[in-house]
């Protein structure tokens, strides 16, 4: 007998057939999906009336510091280097690990309760950050943000810290959780920096997550110091390759996507962070284009505000059709690709999530269609892009196991949570002031 039955619902599978089954169900044993689709009867522990309720892969957000959750709303509305430099970086100097446990496990419950059952995470304190995802019940690639500033001695301590992540949690939480390093961009790592990285990688064979060409600044400042333009620089001292998951990549040359497509590198779209930060509109069309499968990213809280991913879909349709000029860009159906089988590529976890597929993991999300906004029903796919909200997602399984039902959240206090983090946020403001 079955352990988990999700019968009769709108199936969206991601598949490589791309297949939708109209009224079909999805059986789960143990961590994993045993069928998917039509006529499948069987008895199982847990049965889950899907009618009126789409069946899809969960979602999976390949870029974020989900910590900055503490952030949210903190500063807002100014340049991206200025909100960095006079903001962000002097506070979370404060940090402390209680502070990116409490922030961490905040974004895990807005996560399960969106959609999300898998992330791609790079900042601090992140064996704290493995605790709440192993307590939340996610899925997660964990970095440490490494930040030397061509600093020998600080290069090495803070490879250190990222090679004591990838020792310490590789594998963690029944294998829910993987490390990669997180050099966190080519400004503020050296190619020292960056190339020791490539090798620790290589050792113990993980990935690397990193920033490139934000902004327009960026490349500027690259441009100056090496003589190239941030893609070009990363290639020529060898950095990247098909481990490299990449955020941002906004101002990217014909020739620097060429380069991207054969190093294999992996982009990930950030549109609304994009935005908010003014910072540019990524040629995602043209690498998508290019065969590149590029995933979709919220990035941090503090410059989102949210990490919702059915709201980061629909910016990332829109945001590249005003770019092009071009209603035709980025149709409802890539841009789904990209939030769900491109994010597994990106992590290298195709083979275990992004779709659902017998013998993949049992990571799947259940969104109520039943909802003013998504009616009358004609086309299920461009209501989950453009019409849907986070919220509308009412059930999430991750490994096969129930983590919220009928949005009730299972083994997190949801109000305690809240109130501890407004505490804890409150205080490491204080802290901030307080040294101003
Ligand atoms: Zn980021």
């Amino acid at each position: 007998m079955a352990d988990i039955l999700i019968k009769d619902g709108y199936i969206i599978t991601m598949d490589p057939q791309r297949r939708v089954f109209e009224r079909g169900s999805v059986e789960i044993e143990g961590d994993k999906i045993t069928a998917v689709g039509k006529d499948i009867e069987g008895r199982a522990d847990t049965v889950i009336d899907a009618r009126g309720k789409v069946v899809l892969p969960g979602l999976v957000n390949a870029h974020t510091h989900l910590s900055m959750t503490l952030l949210r709303g903190v500063a807002d509305d100014m340049p991206l280097m200025e909100w960095l430099e006079t903001k962000i970086w002097p506070i979370e100097k404060n940090l402390t690990s209680r502070d990116c446990y409490l922030g961490a496990l905040l974004g895990c419950l807005e996560m399960i309760k969106s959609g999300t059952t898998c992330f791609a995470d790079l900042y601090f304190f992140m064996e704290d950050v493995a605790r709440a995802v192993e307590e939340a019940g996610l899925r997660a690639m964990l970095s440490y943000g490494i930040i030397e500033l061509g600093d020998p001695k600080r290069r090495e301590s803070e490879l250190r810290a990222g090679e004591k992540l990838v020792k310490t949690c590789q594998g963690a939480a029944g294998g829910r959780i993987q490390t990669m390093f997180g050099p966190h961009a080519a400004y503020t790592c050296s190619p020292e920096c960056l190339m020791q990285v490539k090798e620790l990688a290589k050792k113990y064979k993980v990935r690397i997550h990193t920033h490139i060409s934000e902004t327009q600044d960026e490349v500027d400042k690259i441009v100056k110091k090496y003589g190239k333009r941030p893609v070009e620089h990363l290639d020529s001292i060898g950095f990247l390759g098909p481990e490299v998951l990449a955020a941002h990549c906004v101002w990217l040359t014909e020739r620097e996507i060429a380069i991207i497509r054969k190093q294999g590198v992996k982009p990930v779209h950030n549109p609304v962070s994009n935005m908010k930060t003014a910072s540019g509109v990524a040629p995602v069309p043209e690498m998508l284009a290019a065969g590149i499968p590029v995933a979709l990213g919220t990035d941090g809280a503090a410059s989102n505000n949210a990490l919702d991913m059915f709201n980061e879909m629909k910016f990332a349709a829109l945001l590249n059709k005003v770019g092009k000029l071009d209603p035709t860009a980025m149709p409802a159906k890539s841009v789904l690709e990209m939030a769900t089988i491109n994010g597994a590529i990106a992590l290298g976890l195709e083979d275990r999530i992004g779709s659902l597929e017998v013998g993949k993991k049992a990571d799947i999300v259940l969104a109520d269609l039943k909802k003013p906004h998504l009616a009358p029903l004609h086309n299920v796919m461009s209501h989950l892009v453009y019409s849907a909200v986070g919220s509308d997602v009412d059930t999430t399984i991750v490994d096969g196991r129930i983590l919220m039902r009928n949005r009730r959240v299972l083994g997190i206090d949801e109000d305690e949570v809240l109130k501890q983090v407004q505490a804890t946020s409150d205080d490491l403001l204080d802290r901030w002031r307080a040294e101003k």
